[in-house]
């Protein structure tokens, strides 16, 4: 069985970046069958807070990526507290009482002789008694895990064989010395637990999965697989700021206006060979996901490239998908209006323009060169019933064309500006079947007396 989690911190609002990873580990479970777990990391509670979590549930529903199951580290203290009496016990966990100075003052030493600046492991000195002596003084240990000797290796399904020196780690903290327990040791626990078999993060995680894999080798658990994605940056490779509220899902969704399955549908071929594909579900876009089509390198976040996956997304919707939405922004759309408008839109929002231009009283142009080519197009306009679905566009323009000797742009864009007010637009066939005989002649007449 394959399982999969997302473990977001409730310290912020989630952000393009943390959706990727949600995103690629969804995809996977899907992929495989398997099952998705949301885990919320919430062990820093100076931190976390309720909102934020609240948040990250909103955000993933918003988005559709369904957990299939959750729970929070916070729960978990007591399944925590016991592994750590063990490790103490298999001395695997020892107690250290360096404070944050005295390290700091270790840390400058060693790069002033030019040496890593690793912990001396000073506190594995310490006698039983020494120890005693300290906590009966007052003193609160943080403690730290012995990392074995020898290096560490993993083999990462992205970046592929990914090799640490042990003597370019410290021993890592995993309790403080006000009891709290710090990310590592409880995601290990948890991860071995719950059997996750595939953990898919970023690649600013790779050293903390090197003390992880020694973790779960020290606790027994079977090792999952890793696969470390590369970090997005801006159009100009630098580091995408969490700052930026455009990009956290409310700002993209419900500010910016983007779909949400043109987001999912952009990050999970982002980073990819394979071609962007607008596609409606998470199980569609999981269907060719393979987490090897993944490069290790940068990725670039482009916010064109997702306005261009947007816009196809919304041109496949038919009416009855979109139909709520669109009665919200313009009332009196229905499906022929959809029809005309679905390819020639962005963001949804830009349907209300559309309304305006197709539903009510454009403001439309004539420019006093065309006027006679306008009177001559009201002349000879073949009567028709709106949306009936024939060609009358060519017959019409066709004739125009005798008449009057214009061809190409100079035939077309004048009709164009005096039907709809724009330079641009749906192709006029489709306006002009839409609009029907009587509007349009309406419209010209209309146009020229505007521009009289
Ligand atoms: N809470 C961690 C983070 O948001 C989880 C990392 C992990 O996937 O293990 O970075």
């Amino acid at each position: 069985m394959v399982t999969l989690r997302f473990a977001p911190s409730p310290t912020g609002r989630l952000h393009v970046g943390n959706i990727r990873t949600a995103l690629l580990n969804k995809l996977f479970a899907l992929k495989h069958g398997g099952a998705f777990i949301l885990r919320i990391d919430d062990t820093d509670a100076e931190r976390s807070n309720a909102e934020f979590e609240a948040g990250i549930f909103a955000d993933l529903e918003r988005l559709g990526l369904r957990h299939d199951e959750t729970f929070k580290q916070s729960e978990r203290y007591d399944r925590y507290n016991a592994v750590r009496d063990l490790l103490i016990t298999q001395g695997c966990l020892y107690p250290c009482f360096e404070t944050p100075e005295e390290l700091e003052l270790k840390r400058k030493r060693q790069l002033a002789k030019r040496q890593p600046p690793v912990y001396d492991r000073a506190a594995l000195e310490l006698s039983d008694e020494e120890i005693q002596a300290l906590i009966d003084a007052g003193k609160k240990p943080h403690w730290r895990f012995l990392l074995p000797e020898g290096e560490i290796a993993f083999q990462d399904q992205i970046k592929g064989e990914v090799k640490i020196n042990p003597a370019t780690l410290s021993d890592p903290v995993l309790i403080r010395e006000d009891g709290a327990y710090l990310y590592t040791l409880c995601s290990v626990i948890d991860d071995g637990d719950y059997a996750v078999t595939h953990i898919i993060r970023g690649e600013d995680h790779i050293t903390n999965t090197a003390v992880q894999v020694c973790l779960f080798e020290t606790l027994g658990f079977p090792m999952p697989k890793f696969a470390h994605h590369s970090l997005l940056t801006d159009e100009n490779g630098e580091k995408l700021s969490k700052r930026i509220g455009s990009l956290t899902v409310r700002g993209m969704t419900e500010e910016e206006g983007f779909e949400p399955a043109a987001i999912l549908s952009y990050l999970a071929r982002l980073g990819t060979s394979q071609p962007l594909e607008a596609k409606a579900t998470v199980e569609e876009l999981a269907q060719d996901f393979d987490i090897k089509h993944f490069s290790g390198s940068a990725v670039r976040f482009t916010p064109a490239e997702m306005l261009s996956v947007n816009r196809h997304l919304l041109a496949q919707k038919e009416f009855p998908e979109i139909e709520e939405r669109l009665k919200i922004l313009a009332p009196q759309a229905d499906a022929a209006f959809w029809n005309v408008v679905r390819r020639n839109i962005t963001l949804m929002k830009d349907v209300v323009e559309w309304a305006k231009i197709l539903l009510s009283e454009p403001a439309l142009i004539v420019d006093p060169e065309d006027r006679d080519f306008i009177v001559t197009a009201a002349a000879c306009l073949p009567e028709f019933a709106p949306q009936s679905g024939g060609n009358v566009w060519s017959e019409w323009t066709q004739t125009l064309k005798e008449q009057s000797g214009r061809k190409g742009k100079s035939l077309f864009m004048p009709l164009r500006k005096a039907l709809t007010g724009e330079e641009h637009g749906p192709e006029m066939a489709v306006i002009t079947d839409y609009l029907g005989s009587e509007r349009i002649k309406a419209r010209l007449q209309k146009a020229l007396a505007i521009t009289g």
